[in-house]
């Protein structure tokens, strides 16, 4: 799939300490901080520790995401296009949209260099859990629905890549879900 959609960060210092991009303030890290706070994290809370990962990226996704979708009209297909050219050029990885359907509640997105994996090194489990929120996020925004995602192979397993997979599950009732 071919992602001409190009979003080109701007970079702006006028008050000295404070980064913005496009009018945001935003600060540059090493990935290797993500790393040691994911890490010290996991050593207090275990397992749950994904769970605190997973809803910040979830936050900063769906944040993202409004953003770019108030700025200018664009369909889904679009939104997705210029969030994945975003997360790139901010340096999360490169994002690729595998795909997105909303009948089948389903979308797929791989991403190259993800920091998470760099920052983490090797492991049996997935472990770029702030990135799986991020897709979770997208596809509610999308779906307006609760929706799961789960990375099916990480770059820290040894694979190439990673493949995250958010699944929308309909709410009993089918009332709209509102944000
Ligand atoms: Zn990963």
């Amino acid at each position: 799939m071919s992602q001409n959609t190009q979003f080109t960060p701007k970079l702006e210092a006028e008050t000295p300490g404070v980064l913005q991009v496009d009018s945001l303030r935003h600060i540059l890290v090493h990935p290797d901080l993500l790393g040691e706070i994911q890490k010290g994290v996991e050593d207090r809370l275990g397992a749950k520790a994904g769970e605190f990962l997973y809803s910040a990226g979830a936050y900063w996704a769906s944040a993202i995401a409004r953003r770019l979708k108030a700025a200018s009209v664009i369909d889904e297909q679009e939104l997705l296009l210029l969030f994945c050219s975003h997360a790139t050029e901010m340096g999360w990885g490169r994002w690729q949209l595998e795909g997105f359907s909303a009948d089948d509640k389903r979308l797929m997105i791989r991403v190259q260099h993800s920091p998470a994996a760099a920052a983490y090194g090797e492991s049996d489990l997935p472990v770029c859990h702030l990135l799986a929120g991020a897709v979770s996020g997208l596809a509610e925004l999308l779906l307006n629905m609760p929706c799961a995602c789960n990375e099916s192979s990480c770059a820290a397993q040894g694979g190439p890549d990673c493949l995250f997979v958010a699944q929308g599950q309909e709410l009993a009732g089918g009332d709209g879900w509102e944000w």
